[in-house]
């Protein structure tokens, strides 16, 4: 047996320093899970609407959202929103909330189809859902997230095939509490280019917006509706932080210079985001995240808060994870309990608990504010009636109603034209037993 004391201090020595370690991080997780109870997330992209249609066919009857557990959200995972939350909630006596963007996306082949019908029963389901569960409540301002004391959904459209490029259709989104819409998804609108070239043959020349796109941005602007730059292309991007009277957001973006998808903010854009007052909201999947190296888990994520808080500054980020739009996601986090991993890294950085309300809250509050604020500056502004150019849209669906023909003979009634030989001798027949018999 070795007795010697000198012999057992460098063990001695590694084991304290281990305990010291472990309690310091311990703090450090404590400490992201009450920054997150005094500033409850507002995550910018989630996609279980979309699961709700793939899976269920949007019955909500037949599904129980609370415990749900072929999605990677579910109430009782949103309400606890961090590793081990149930158990620290009880310790502590408070309960903990998110608030979530639920996107409302169909897919781009709905385009020149039926993309406004798909949309609406998006619409329909987020409304229903968050009727029937009391732990969630519909909000459409920023006041309504400030005040509201359970799960504030809001929601976002993901794609501007979902207007059918009509600015009335827009409108009504935006009366059936669409608070942003991302301009493209992964196809070109006929007025906005996407960043994705070869997934779809949609508008294959457009380069950036057209001149009705400009239309869509500044209608958006009057009506107080988010502009989200996630998924366009860096020339539409660039042109909509040219003409954009209020902030935009990227709602489920991360750096390009970490990982050079094309998905991804370049630096430029990030300084003219910075300028805008607009923010991107950091994506968890892990393609654009990585670029295809093995390991991704929440360091990878922290790197993108790192650049972008280089480049554009703290205020100018927050968090959009995309969770069920996409099915791989960072270790350590792989579904909505799991965020504060992420705070708990971001503070072992250095990052300051000012900007991590910042970026869990504060800056997507700040830039809904100033959306509604572009609003309210424009109440004297008339709605925008211009229509897009037919030419510019090859969809042989729509209908040109500006000189229809009113009264065709194939829409007429039958018994309005002129009777035939048949219907004439059927007739006389009648009258003639009728003369009889009276
Ligand atoms: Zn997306």
């Amino acid at each position: 047996m070795n007795s010697d004391p000198m012999k057992l201090f460098p063990w001695l020595l590694l084991l304290i320093l281990d305990v010291l370690a472990f309690r310091i991080d311990k703090s450090i997780r404590e400490k992201a899970v009450e920054l997150m109870k005094q500033a409850p997330l507002i995550d910018g992209h989630n996609d279980l609407p979309l699961r709700l249609r793939i899976l269920y066919q949007n019955r909500l009857s037949k599904i129980n959202l609370k415990i749900l557990n072929t999605t990677v959200t579910n109430i009782q995972k949103l309400q606890s929103g961090h590793v081990g939350a149930q158990s620290m909630n009880l310790w502590f006596g408070l309960s903990m909330f998110l608030f979530q963007f639920w996107s409302v996306y169909v897919l781009c082949s709905a385009q020149n189809k039926d993309a406004v019908r798909l949309t609406l029963e998006q619409i329909d389901v987020v409304k229903r859902m968050c009727q029937i569960y009391p732990e969630l409540e519909l909000v459409t301002t920023s006041q309504g997230i400030a005040d509201s004391k359970k799960i504030a959904c809001l929601i976002g459209i993901e794609g501007g095939h979902s207007i059918d490029s009509s600015l009335a259709t827009l409108r009504m989104y935006y009366d059936l509490g669409v608070r942003y819409m991302s301009l493209t998804h992964t196809c070109n609108t006929p007025w906005a280019e996407s960043s994705s070239k070869q997934v779809h043959n949609f508008y294959p020349n457009l380069n950036g917006l057209s001149s009705f796109g400009k239309e869509v941005v500044m209608e958006m602007n009057r009506l107080g509706m988010m502009i989200d730059l996630s998924h366009t292309s860096d020339s539409t991007s660039r042109m909509v932080l040219r003409i954009s009277k209020a902030p935009v957001i990227f709602s489920h973006s991360s750096a390009f210079s970490v990982c050079n998808h094309s998905r991804n903010v370049p630096d430029d854009i990030l300084r003219s985001l910075k300028k805008n007052n607009g923010i991107v909201m950091v994506t968890f999947y892990t393609k654009v995240l990585a670029c295809g190296r093995e390991v991704v888990n929440v360091a990878t994520v922290a790197d993108h808060f790192d650049h972008i808080k280089k480049i554009a500054g703290s205020k100018s980020i927050g968090i959009g994870g995309d969770y069920d739009g996409v099915d791989q996601f960072p270790e350590g986090l792989e579904d909505v309990s799991k965020y504060s991993a992420l705070i708990a890294e971001l503070l072992r950085r250095g990052w300051t608990e000012r900007e991590l309300t910042g970026v869990l809250r504060e800056n997507l509050l700040r830039v809904f504010k100033e959306v509604e604020k572009v609003r309210n500056d424009s109440k004297s502004m008339n709605e925008n009636e211009n229509e897009i150019p037919q030419r510019e849209v090859q969809n042989s669906c729509r209908l040109d109603l500006r000189n229809p023909p009113l009264q065709t003979a194939n829409v007429l009634p039958i018994s309005y034209g002129s009777p035939s030989v048949v219907q004439t001798l059927g007739l006389m027949f009648i009258t003639v037993i009728y003369i009889i018999l009276h």
